[in-house]
């Protein structure tokens, strides 16, 4: 049938290579056509070549120009700088896609299907921070610097446009904080503003929103929104909102995209707290290698994954603690594969 495409797997950190098994048993189950590169990153990266991000690792994805990736611990305030941070910049990830659908119903929200376009390589996350030390307090002040150029906003905003459209989708919702950054993020509502009047005005519905009416409407009604584009922090923040409205980080996959590489991974860390113990829900991967299929133009297994997991979740009831359920990743996992070879 199809040929081999060659694809880079990092098992990450903590709940890591519980979820990765997970999901190579599903993706083997689908007969998914990827030949595997092994490869690692993170704490095990450390562990295995002294480097949070090895050398071995960044050649194996730009052989292959595409991964999936269990997620990798970082370490807060001190230590080595995120390795997922760094993956966005080698590849220049400009893009990070993450759709939110109810899955399962029956929880806060019913019949959400919305997507948060986050731009992924500039704003407060290019990491320009430094501390001012005052008399004998070497961190009496700290200060960021966050860039937003023309060219960043147009890549992203064009991508959000031109992914609505194909996915028929009806209204893009520009989120910015412009009343009070107003270079910053108005540099952000002005392009959109400009390339809606140039390019996309009739072929879809577009609007601007500030960030924390957005939060607000959010949880008050997320089915007026859609597609929902934005910086890179504020993106961070409202795709965790938005998982939450849709059962938790254990249901919210993302990818990665840009102009040399596409890395699929999770929403959600290693989640330490339960590493080890099989508690894991690996949907959030699950659905993230789906998304992979869909990118590798196999839609067709991408809809098997996502069916498959439907009819796990809901007529088999194999569900993790996270969703209140008992089952452990390993009994979801082959409830999951019987769904897919038997169906
Ligand atoms: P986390 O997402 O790992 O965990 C938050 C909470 O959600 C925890 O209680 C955890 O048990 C639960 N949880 C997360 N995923 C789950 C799953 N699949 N099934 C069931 N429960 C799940 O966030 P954190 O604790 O703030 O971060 C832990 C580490 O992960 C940090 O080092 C952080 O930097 C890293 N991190 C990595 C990524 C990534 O690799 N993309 C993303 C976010 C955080």
């Amino acid at each position: 049938m199809s040929q081999t495409i060659p694809a880079t797997l990092i098992e990450g950190d903590g709940i890591g290579p519980e979820i990765v098994d997970a999901t190579l048993a599903a993706l083997e189950a689908l007969k998914a056509p990827f030949a595997w590169e092994r490869a690692s990153a993170g704490l095990a990266g450390i562990k295995a070549a002294g480097d949070p991000l090895p050398q071995a690792t960044l050649d194996s994805i730009r052989r292959t120009r595409l991964a999936l990736k269990g997620p990798l611990e970082t370490p807060s305030g001190g230590g080595y700088r995120s390795s997922n941070v760094r993956l966005r910049e080698e590849f220049k990830l400009y893009a990070n896609l993450r759709p939110a659908r109810t899955i399962v119903p029956g929880g806060r929200f019913e019949n959400i299907d919305l997507v948060v376009v986050r731009e992924n390589l500039e704003g407060l996350y290019i990491g320009h921070e430094h501390y001012v030390q005052i008399d004998d307090d070497p961190h009496a002040v700290a200060m960021a610097t966050g860039i937003n150029t023309r060219a960043g906003c147009r890549h992203i905003l064009d991508y959000a446009f031109e992914y609505a459209i194909a996915n028929g989708r009806k209204k893009v919702t520009i989120v910015h904080k412009a009343n009070i950054m107003k270079a910053l993020t108005g540099i952000f509502k002005e392009t959109a503003e400009q390339m809606y009047e140039a390019k996309y005005k009739g072929r879809i519905a577009m609007e601007t929103v500030i960030v924390d009416a957005c939060a607000m409407k959010l949880v008050l009604n997320p089915w007026q929104f859609d597609v929902i584009v934005t910086t890179n922090l504020f993106g961070d923040i409202l795709s965790d909102l938005v998982a939450g409205l849709v059962g938790g980080l254990g249901m919210a996959p993302g990818a990665n995209i840009g102009a040399d590489a596409a890395i699929f991974e999770a929403v959600h860390g290693s989640a330490p707290d339960i590493a080890g113990q099989g508690k894991a829900n690996p949907v959030a991967l699950m659905l993230a290698a789906a998304m992979m299929l869909d990118h590798v133009a196999r839609k067709d297994l991408g809809d098997r994954l996502r069916t498959a997991i439907d009819r796990t979740l809901n007529v088999d009831k194999a569900r993790t603690g996270d969703l209140g359920g008992s089952a452990s990743t390993g009994e979801f996992s082959r409830a999951l594969v019987a769904r897919i070879v038997n169906d």
